[in-house]
């Protein structure tokens, strides 16, 4: 369970959280929408310990992310986190670049790390793209090996920050599906998403971030069906 307890966060005079409650469970999908600048990129950098919090707390499975004792590195193989956009290393192959995490952070052997990268990007449909360079994928493939490697780490939780913001349409489909695919295995998730569909279909419930405020949390058919404030109604109007 990843829980949020009171958080705020500035970066410098800016107030980027305020005060975030919230609570993940075990095999929940939650999505977080909101408007640019609303805090929803930097919730995620706090859950995994990358940005320190100015007060409040958040654990995860128990384990108290921002306390001086926490060894971070092992907090951090718990939760694997999804950007817009990942740099492979051009020089590797795509295989060669699931395997590699593994082998450096888990100190996974050489032939266990490629069973794992081949089973991982089996999974997420990439298993005739095991040998080629990563410049030859397309953004929607490059995103999913993006997925491979984070699930290679077998992730407890994980992250997903605005994976489809950089495709071409065409290719949204495609990263969606996987979303889909695992949450439907019961991968606990956190997508911060401008993809409203999916956030109706797919999530458990979906958690509106208005200016650093945690504005409207409900399950999809109450937050999109009946939203409570003037500011989700005028940012599902703006979005549609
Ligand atoms: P978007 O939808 O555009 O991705 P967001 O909701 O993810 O927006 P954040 O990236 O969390 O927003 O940023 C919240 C605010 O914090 C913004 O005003 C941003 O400029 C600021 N901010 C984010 N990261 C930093 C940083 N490392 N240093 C200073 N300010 C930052
Ligand atoms: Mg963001």
């Amino acid at each position: 369970m990843i829980e949020i307890e009171k958080v705020h966060k500035s970066f410098g005079q800016l107030k980027v959280l305020k005060g975030i409650d919230l609570r993940v469970a075990k095999g929940e999908v939650l999505s977080v929408i909101g408007g640019s600048g609303s805090g929803k990129s930097t919730l995620l950098t706090c859950i995994n310990g990358l940005e320190p919090i100015d007060s409040g707390r958040i654990l995860v499975d128990g384990t108290e992310v921002h306390a001086k004792s926490t060894d971070l590195n092992k907090l951090r193989r718990k939760i694997g986190i999804v950007f817009q956009q990942w740099n492979a290393f051009p020089h590797l192959t795509v295989v060669e670049n699931v395997m590699l995490a593994q082998r450096k952070v888990l100190g996974r052997s050489k032939p266990e790390a490629e069973a794992e990268a081949v089973r991982q990007l089996s999974h997420v449909g990439l298993g005739d793209k095991l040998k080629v360079y990563p410049s030859r994928l397309s953004g929607g493939q490059q995103q999913r090996m993006a997925i491979a490697r984070a699930l290679a780490m077998s992730p407890h939780y994980m992250l997903f920050d605005e994976v489809t913001s950089a495709l071409d349409p065409q290719l949204v489909g495609e990263v969606l599906d996987t979303l889909r695919m695992l949450a439907a295995e019961g991968m606990t998730m956190i997508c911060v998403t401008h993809e409203m569909k999916f956030a109706r279909e797919v999530s458990d419930r979906v958690a509106f971030f208005h200016k650093g405020v945690m504005a409207e949390i409900a399950a999809p058919a109450e937050l999109f069906g009946a939203p409570k404030s003037e500011e989700l109604r005028a940012f599902l109007s703006a979005t549609h």
